[in-house]
């Protein structure tokens, strides 16, 4: 718990350093930062989609998304005209998907209620859907040049590190600490190259694991290394337990080879993507019959017997999901694998392909769709390659 002297303490600190760190960071970053094609504009929009990309997900893996993103959807009258569908296609894989529609909500704001024109007022940027103070931070401060910090992770921990603070930084009374400490270094000058050295050096020299002090720009200023054991700071947060799950799907052709898809219910994780039909199972559980069982109540699929296709592995957070993918083949009696699968009932997928949810899709025309990750991983064992897990 952070009290208010402990804080005035640090904040003097922090003005009192201001200048040389500043001035260490901002020289260090013009030599050394890393070429990233978002770094090349200035445009606020092509600045909120790299950030809402970057969140929870590593660099190397943004950039590809990125760069065919703005090709797809140059500015936010284009991604606000498209079809949502379309928009988390070109998400496909990147996960988090709450993160696309986020996007395309701000892109409907800055049209509808800025005349397409990205408002330019730390305040009005903060109204757009999806942005948090750190993107607020991010675009005020790079793409207008206005004096505003940011926090994220990679900040949180250079500060602790340099003002060798203690806790783990989450709680909301150190979190405001360390806007308070980000307010009193951003350099007014040039906060724009301030904030993105600061995030620099979190990603790339004071990484959670062996920092780089020897190579640290602002070595002489940071009291963690003084300290002589930087890694203390911020404290460890507790890990969450892993929580294994089983999770049997279901990989149903039809007799001209289309394969059968869901889509996620609105209010589910990864809303509105493409994904398997199947259900999580307890682990003495006989998969096939579970399955079986819920491909006919779910689906009037009527599949006596389901052919193990083969496992993948998948985590989400910290649950690690163990994956059966079984198949069926619909149609004249006869599963893929020459198993018996019945016809299914009157009003069956066969007569019927939206009657229960379910829709058998062409493989080539996946392509154009989002599909989960988790059922990128089980069609790849069936053979099909989804564009953007190929
Ligand atoms: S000296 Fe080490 S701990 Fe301190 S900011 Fe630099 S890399 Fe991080």
């Amino acid at each position: 718990m952070t009290t208010t002297s402990a804080t005035d303490d640090v904040l003097a600190r922090a003005r009192q350093r201001a200048t040389p760190l500043r001035r260490a960071l901002i020289a260090w970053f013009a030599r050394e930062q890393r070429e990233l094609p978002w770094r090349a504009t200035r445009d606020p929009y092509a600045i909120l989609v790299s950030e809402l990309m970057l969140q929870q997900t590593r660099v190397d893996v943004v950039i590809p998304y990125f760069e065919r993103f703005m090709q797809r959807f140059p500015d936010a009258r284009t991604l606000a005209a498209a079809p949502e569908a379309a928009v988390l296609a070109a998400w496909s894989g990147l996960g988090y998907y709450r993160r696309a529609r986020f996007l395309q909500a701000a892109a409907h704001a800055i049209v509808d209620e800025h005349r397409g024109a990205f408002p330019r007022s730390h305040d009005a940027i903060l109204t757009l859907p999806g942005v948090g103070p750190y993107t607020a931070g991010a675009i005020a401060s790079i793409a207008f040049g206005l004096p505003v910090p940011l926090v994220d992770g990679n900040v949180a921990r250079v500060l602790a590190r340099w003002f060798a603070l203690d806790g783990d930084q989450r709680s909301s009374a150190d979190q405001k600490r360390l806007w308070a400490i980000a307010d009193a270094l951003v350099d007014a000058a040039n906060p724009g190259d301030f904030n993105q050295s600061l995030m620099e050096l979190g990603a790339c020299i004071c990484t959670p694991r062996a920092p780089r002090c020897s190579s640290c720009p602002v070595a002489r200023e940071c009291d963690a290394k003084k300290l002589g054991d930087p890694e203390r700071f911020p404290a460890a947060k507790p890990r969450k337990a892993t929580i294994d799950v089983r999770l049997a799907v279901l990989a149903v052709f039809d007799a001209k080879r289309r394969i059968g898809l869901v889509r996620r219910a609105a209010g589910t994780r990864m809303e509105g993507m493409l994904d398997l039909p199947g259900l999580e199972i307890a682990a003495d559980d006989d998969a096939a019959s579970e399955l079986a069982r819920h491909a006919r109540s779910a689906f009037r699929i009527d599949a006596r017997t389901l052919e193990l296709a083969g496992r993948a592995r998948h985590t989400i957070t910290h649950h690690r999901i163990a994956i059966e993918v079984w198949t069926a083949t619909l149609g004249n009696g006869t599963s893929a694998k020459g198993s018996s699968v019945r016809e299914p009932a009157p009003l069956g997928i066969a007569a019927r392909p939206d009657a229960a949810g379910l829709t058998f899709w062409d493989p080539a025309r996946l392509r154009a769709e989002g599909v989960a990750n988790l059922a990128g991983k089980a069609l790849r064992i069936v053979g099909i390659a989804h564009a953007r897990h190929a």
